[in-house]
């Protein structure tokens, strides 16, 4: 495979991008090599500059849930925009994708939509903060909230792909009222409370880790954490940004049977547009503005566009029935394939998987919290990566990633990608 033209055009973004890029891990920085440049996409692919196609494990990091250029969501977001692009006013879809939300996930009265992630994050928290009168927050240790002060310490993703978990720029006055737990372990939140009494606002968590590759919660983690906040009036907080609309319509409330105070969404809820949501119970919504004190704003916030995308996205996860199923029965198909081909190999290996977000881990020890996490044995990796895109295999460029499986998969596609990863895992040690 050849990658001329991406080089070419990475060379001359470094001239005018930071770093060539405008998000950190899409720089393969931790790979090494030139990341490719993608010209268009569709269904379960990917084209980039040089004509490569190539089988799309990213998905733009989860939004393509049903695959790239997804007719109906085009559609809608081409008829919207002939109608204008933004009016900063209310508009009667806002309605309707709020009231579509609020149907299909369980335990929120009422939404607020924002730009991405980072911002329903941010702003649960201070909605958080607010509503109870606490500073202090509780985040996992390799969980990743978006790029929000508080939240890059000890983060996941990029911040840990890169070696710069307390990024320069997050004062340590921000950083005192972060407090960090550890994963799956219930005995290091009760520390935090008890060192802590009537100090903290909220927990905040990946009910499913996506950020330092997949990780479930063990048995009983999430319960615990729901009995702690209720004994200590803490809010709990869903980063539901990588599972809302994705592990089911209700998202992990829904799979777990667990009821957070808070949920935060991004990724599939914009359909592929620049979306995030926070949404809860009427009596802690309508602390924000302008209904309450909280302040929280955006210029483009239900953006016409993005709203267009998401209500379509929304619709068409709502009336199949039956997509949550397929989902699960590709990348349990996939699970299966890849444990066969990794345990032929002989290297060392760990995938864990929850629904359609699976990830492989090159460690044997199970990887069940941010330290398991870092025992992967990185050389392969980089192999392994590298080895899977010259087959035409496209995964994320870090081992701290999870896999997004999109519905646009054939089942000729999996064994594809089982096939190129049986080829490659013989390059590894
Ligand atoms: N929360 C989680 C769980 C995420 O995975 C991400 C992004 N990967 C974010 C928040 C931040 O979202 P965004 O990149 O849209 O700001």
């Amino acid at each position: 495979m050849l990658y001329q033209r991406s080089s070419a055009l990475f060379k001359e973004a470094e001239q005018v991008i930071p770093g060539g890029v405008n998000s950190p891990v899409r720089a393969f920085k931790a790979v090494g090599g030139t990341p490719l440049f993608i010209k268009e996409a569709k269904g379960a692919y990917l084209f980039d500059e040089d004509d490569n196609k190539l089988i799309d494990y990213i998905n733009s990091w989860g939004p393509m849930i049903l695959g790239h250029a997804y007719e109906p969501v085009v559609e809608a977001v081409i008829e919207r925009a002939k109608k204008g692009t933004s009016f900063g006013t209310p508009t009667a879809l806002e309605n309707k994708i709020a009231e579509l939300a609020v149907s299909m996930v369980p335990n929120i009265d009422k939404i607020r939509f924002v730009n991405s992630g980072t911002e329903a994050c941010m702003s649960a928290i201070r909605l958080a903060r607010g509503y109870t009168k606490r500073d202090k927050i509780i985040k996992f240790a390799g969980c990743y909230h978006g790029h929000s002060d508080s939240f890059l310490i000890q983060a996941g993703s990029g911040a840990v792909t890169f070696g710069t978990p307390n990024s320069p720029g997050v004062t340590e006055g921000t950083a005192k009222d972060t407090l960090l737990a550890t994963y799956n372990d219930l005995k290091s939140v009760e520390d935090l409370f008890a060192a802590n009494p009537d100090g903290i606002a909220a927990i905040i968590i990946e009910p499913v880790a996506g950020n330092m590759g997949c990780i479930p919660p063990q048995e009983g983690f999430l319960e615990g954490l729901r009995k702690l906040c209720d004994v200590n009036n803490t809010l709990l907080i869903f980063d539901e940004v990588m599972t809302g609309f994705r592990l089911a319509k209700g998202g992990a409330q829904e799979v777990f049977g667990i009821k957070a105070d808070i949920v935060t969404f991004g990724k599939v809820i914009g359909g592929g547009l620049p979306v995030g949501a926070f949404a809860g119970r009427s009596e802690i919504m309508d602390y924000l503005a302008p209904a309450g004190p909280v302040y929280q704003a955006g210029t483009l916030s239900g953006n016409p566009l993005a709203m267009a995308a998401g209500y379509e996205m929304l619709k068409a996860l709502n009336a199949d029935e039956e997509v949550y199923d397929r989902l699960e029965k590709k990348t349990a198909y996939l699970e299966k394939g890849l444990r066969e081909v990794l345990e032929a190999s002989g290297v060392n290996y760990t995938v864990n998987r929850k629904g359609s977000m699976i990830s492989i881990h090159f460690s044997k020890t199970e990887v069940k919290d941010f330290s398991t996490a870092g025992e992967g044995d990185n050389d392969n990796f980089k192999k392994f990566f590298h080895g899977m895109l010259a087959e035409g295999v496209y995964i994320a460029p870090s081992a701290y990633e999870t896999w997004f499986i999109t519905d646009a998969l054939t089942y000729e596609d999996l064994d594809f990608t089982i096939k190129a990863a049986e080829k490659t895992l013989q390059q590894l040690k």
